[in-house]
């Protein structure tokens, strides 16, 4: 072949070949970055089931990467030197389907890490806890995802509905604790076996779906709501699924008693059952069943006026809050984002209080961003320092030794959860700390 038909040929394919090895580089260079800025913002520690992959046997063909349902909204598999690396271990949510994605079989799905513990309560395969009577269903048992939580919310529902004492007496036959897709599920379910139930939710319907951040793009699979049928979702939005549960409750007329915890489950002190009590009441029944999750509850400040409506444990919708002074508190990401998407939106005022002298806990772009604010003078910054008092019209913050009085009318608390284990060890359920093993 002639040198020119030669050239012809080879200028093109190398020109593709040099493309390609450049977009690998940049891909590549934007994992290590990503993976940087994971550890840097202390994000690099999984919450819960997440990919585990054995580098020897990966070749690295990217099917995982390209397969994680997340990786549209954020990173967090990447390959790294060829090979395929979870590189935000905080953003991965356990959807599984980087395992089923790998031809050669080299990720394991794991829970915790050898420095993370992830404490899972021992469940039945019919749901059943340790303790006779007390049901778990949904992520608290390990298994997370929409879908999931509403197949084994109608699963336990059915393992309740064979004690023995369902149905007589005069008790509940089931108190339904959370009122997420698990719950949901579990309560449509009793109201199809027609059981005497309540449903008790310490918040507002949808669980961890309604705090997921604004239009998020929720990726699930079909999966049956008991009276309903085949609910069809495999791509919408949080609103949209959200507004869909809210016509099924309405629709079958299902009472849920929100903003009502539960704090305590004791054996009854007559016959088979337990005695529940709440934040508002208590309650004697056959059964428990706990769809709580794994979030935990939201701590709380403890000071004075906190019981007030202005006061909300998370962000919703920062334009609820135009022409308004908003006391932000925490030190962490949530804190920071409500803090500087209100900041964001004109008229506002916005105080954000955390009682360390630095935000060590939160990811680096949100540390700039409230820097940034901060020295345009459209957000006012109080490190080590610690709320005294909510008032109808006015915050009082003690800092730097003195109380200053704030004009408020909006506080968001972003301090924290405290986790379900302390509550399921107190009432007796067996919990196990996996340490990176399934
Ligand atoms: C950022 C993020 C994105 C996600 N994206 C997806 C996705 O795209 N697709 C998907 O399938 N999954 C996704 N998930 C996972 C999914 O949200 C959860 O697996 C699912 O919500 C678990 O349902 P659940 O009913 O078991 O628990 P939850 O949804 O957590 O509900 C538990 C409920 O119990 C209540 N509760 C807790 N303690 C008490 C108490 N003591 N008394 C009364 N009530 C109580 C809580 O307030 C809450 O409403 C995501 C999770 C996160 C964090
Ligand atoms: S799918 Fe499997 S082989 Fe392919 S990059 Fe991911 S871990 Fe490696």
């Amino acid at each position: 072949m002639s040198n020119f038909w030669l050239t012809i040929y080879a200028v093109p394919v190398l020109a593709i070949f040099a493309w390609y090895l450049r977009a690998r580089w940049q891909k590549e260079e934007a994992s290590i970055r990503a993976a940087e800025e994971a550890i840097a913002a202390s994000m690099d520690e999984p919450p819960s089931l997440h990919p585990v992959i054995d580098p020897l046997k990966c070749i690295g063909c990217r099917s995982c990467v390209n397969a994680c349902p997340e990786h549209h909204s954020h990173p967090v598999l990447g390959m790294i030197r060829g090979k395929a690396r979870l590189i935000a271990p905080a953003n991965c949510i356990g959807h599984g389907a980087c395992k089923r994605a790998c031809p050669v079989d080299a990720i394991e799905l794991v829970f915790g890490t050898e420095r993370r513990g992830v404490d899972i309560p021992t469940v039945k395969p019919n749901f059943e806890t340790n303790v006779p009577g007390i049901f778990i269903a949904g992520e608290l048992g390990g298994m997370g995802l929409i879908r999931n939580a509403i197949e084994q919310g109608r699963q336990a529902l059915e393992s309740v509905k064979k004690l023995d004492g369902i149905g007589k007496g005069n008790s509940l036959d089931v108190v339904i604790v959370g009122a997420g897709p698990a719950g949901f599920a579990a309560s449509l379910a009793a109201v199809e076996a027609g059981l005497r139930f309540i449903t008790v939710e310490q918040d507002s319907l949808g669980g961890t779906v309604a705090h997921f951040p604004r239009g998020k793009l929720v990726m699930t699979q079909p999966a049956d709501l008991p009276i309903v049928g085949k609910m069809k979702f495999t791509k919408t939005s949080k609103e949209k699924l959200l507004e869909f549960w809210q016509g099924v409750e309405a629709k079958t007329k299902l009472r849920i008693n929100y903003n009502e915890r539960v704090t305590n489950v004791v054996a009854a002190s007559a016959g088979n059952g337990f005695e529940l009590t709440t934040s508002q009441a208590s309650y004697t029944c056959r059964a428990v069943l706990l769809t709580i999750g794994r979030r935990g509850t939201p701590r709380q400040l403890g000071v004075p006026g906190e019981e007030k409506e202005k006061v909300a444990y998370r962000l919703i919708d920062p334009a609820e809050y135009q022409g308004r002074h908003v006391l932000v508190v925490g030190g962490g990401d949530s804190a920071l984002e409500a803090a500087h998407s209100i900041a964001d939106i004109p008229g506002t005022t916005v105080t954000l209080s955390y009682r360390s002298s630095a935000f060590s806990r939160a990811k680096a772009a949100n540390r700039d961003r409230v820097e940034q604010l901060a020295k345009a003078g459209r957000m006012r910054v109080l490190m080590e320092s610690n709320v005294r008092e909510i008032r109808d019209d006015e915050v009082v913050i003690e800092y730097q030794g003195k109380a200053y009085k704030l004009p408020n009318q909006g506080v968001i608390v972003c301090a924290g959860g405290i986790l379900q284990t302390g509550f399921l060890k107190s009432i007796g359920v067996e919990v196990e700390t996996k340490f990176g093993t399934a």
